[in-house]
């Protein structure tokens, strides 16, 4: 059972049985179709009905979120708790923060195994469009927290801005330990080696910012897939939703 979000809570919240809708544009995406001029052949359409279906049986999505005041702030740097985080441009990027929300999320690890048997049986056209719904039901889900983020953040008078993760954008992936301690992993039994990589490896672990100046929308409009109905501060209409 879900516990409710308050976005600035700092004890780990976790979300469970999430109402997730994979975004089937990403999974064409991991498959390599970059733009809508690509389009698949009937045979792939029906694969990725196949994977998808599939990996919608599968996919278990659970979260765990934590916040922590920022004790500084620089143009590259957060300071929060005993960390620093070294991001590129952040200060310019996300202004001024009170807080950080360090999440984790995870859709388990079922469907990994079964494009591992798939692979170990030659299926591979199968095993690797499972792969991709893998990928993007993950990427939806991490979507699907930041919407989840804003929401409540609005119930709170506070901004939260887009996600930025380890390894993207700059940031040094071996600040993923860093991340970790502000939000653990095993609640929702996600771990981290020495190499900082995550098991499931379907997982993703994210940084937002958390403030009443904070600044929103800094490499996309979170709104376009927010399902928040008569939300009164909708920048843009939804397009599409990973809510189901
Ligand atoms: S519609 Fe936009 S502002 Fe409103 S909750 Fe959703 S993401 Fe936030």
């Amino acid at each position: 059972m879900s516990e409710a979000l308050g976005v600035r809570s700092s004890v780990p919240v976790v979300l469970l049985d999430l109402p997730l809708r994979i975004d089937r544009g990403e999974v064409l995406r991991f498959q390599g179709y970059k733009t809508s001029a690509d389009v698949p052949t009937a045979d792939v359409l029906a694969l990725f009905d196949e994977a998808v279906s599939l990996g919608e049986r599968l996919m278990a999505p659970r979260v765990v979120y934590r916040a922590t005041p920022v004790a500084g702030q620089s143009a590259d740097v957060i300071e929060v708790a005993r960390e620093q985080l070294h991001i590129p441009d952040i200060g310019r990027l996300w202004g001024r923060l009170e807080a950080v929300g360090a999440g984790i999320c995870t859709v388990g690890e079922a469907i990994e195994a079964r494009a591992r048997e798939l692979f170990e049986a030659r299926e591979f056209p199968l095993a690797v469009m499972l792969d991709s719904v893998g990928s993007a039901a993950v990427e939806s889900l991490a979507e699907y927290a930041n919407d989840l983020l804003c929401q409540a953040a609005l119930r709170e008078g506070v901004k939260v801005t887009n996600r930025v993760s380890p390894g993207y954008a700059g940031w040094d992936t071996a600040e993923q330990a860093a991340l970790f301690r502000l939000c653990p992993g095993y609640p929702i039994g996600v771990t981290l080696n020495e190499a900082c990589f995550m098991t499931p490896t379907k997982s993703i672990s994210f940084l937002t910012g958390l403030g009443p100046e904070a600044r929103v929308d800094h490499y996309f409009t979170q709104c376009r897939r927010c399902w928040m109905r008569d939300c009164g501060y909708r920048r843009m209409p939804a397009e599409h939703t990973v809510h189901r």
